[in-house]
């Protein structure tokens, strides 16, 4: 299998965030020749919406998409409003630094307004999901903004994301129409069968839905559901095989890197990281 193109790395901001802000990520991004950058909404944030957006320009960087929105599911109407508002704001931001789409992490079984989960109607969940996008498309669409739902690993369908295959969040666009698409991270679909070709569905749509590709690995044993990600090639994941099938499905966007690792990658010098993801884009993705 060809190398990926090297000109297509791209780092997801969470890769470093516990040792730089997003002033310093930007900067080594430039430093060690990653064109590609995904910030968050937090670090975008604290360091000024428009700030960010110069210095990233200013630093020759493009971005591969913008984290997060979604979270759509809660108890009650009023703090679905106010999820939905909040999910404008991402747009009008993801707009502003100017991100190919906007990453949707859905949410999962309905909390209240201390963040408890207050239900176990899973099949009223993906209904104010499917309901959520749907409002936040009347807004997106108009405005250009695609919107990109990131199936996440089942792991996660009760507190982040109850959407968790290709097969249903190709099924939202089906559903939904224009302006949404998906958003692959290998992480979280690697395990499953239909993976081929569910990414072959959402390529062969018209527009593509193929809007970001998230790499990097699936480590075993996994110590922690959320903060022990590998990086690319230390765990199980064939992501060789699987941009393969992305790029035959059309896709010709930015790999993005995306490690949260307390043990390990977070407590390392992050310009150390950031050259194992560049020899590891390399050798193993
Ligand atoms: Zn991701």
């Amino acid at each position: 299998m060809a190398e990926p193109d090297s000109a297509l790395l791209s780092l997801n901001t969470a890769t470093v965030r516990a040792q730089w802000d997003l002033p310093s990520i930007i900067d080594g991004c430039a430093r060690h020749n990653i064109r590609g950058i995904s910030p968050w909404r937090d670090q975008v944030a604290r360091a000024g919406l428009k700030q960010s957006a110069s210095r990233i320009r200013d630093a020759g960087l493009v971005l591969s998409g913008y984290c997060r929105g979604g979270m759509f599911p809660a108890v009650d109407r009023e703090s679905r409003r106010a999820a939905l508002d909040d999910n404008k704001r991402a747009v009008d931001e993801a707009l502003t630094l100017g991100a190919p789409c906007l990453v949707l992490v859905v949410g999962g079984l309905p909390k209240d307004r201390d963040g408890i989960i207050r239900s176990k109607d899973m099949h009223g969940a993906r209904e104010m999901v499917r309901d959520g996008i749907g409002d936040l498309l009347e807004y997106a669409r108009p405005a250009g903004m695609p919107l990109a739902i990131e199936p996440l690993h089942p792991m996660y369908a009760a507190d982040r994301a109850c959407v968790n295959t290709m097969a249903h969040a190709n099924a939202l666009c089906d559903e939904l129409g224009t302006g949404l698409g998906i958003a692959v991270d290998a992480y979280h679909v690697w395990w499953d069968p239909d993976l081929q070709q569910q990414i072959e569905r959402a390529g062969n749509a018209s527009p593509s839905r193929l809007l970001a590709y998230h790499i990097c690995d699936w480590l075993v044993p996994t110590t922690d559901l959320l903060n022990d990600r590998g990086m690319m090639g230390d765990g199980v994941i064939d992501l060789p095989l699987i941009r393969s099938w992305m790029e035959a499905a059309g896709y010709r966007g930015m790999h993005e890197v995306e490690i949260f690792s307390a043990d390990n990658w977070w407590k390392r010098d992050p310009d150390d990281v950031l050259m194992t993801v560049r020899v590891r884009h390399r050798d193993a993705s």
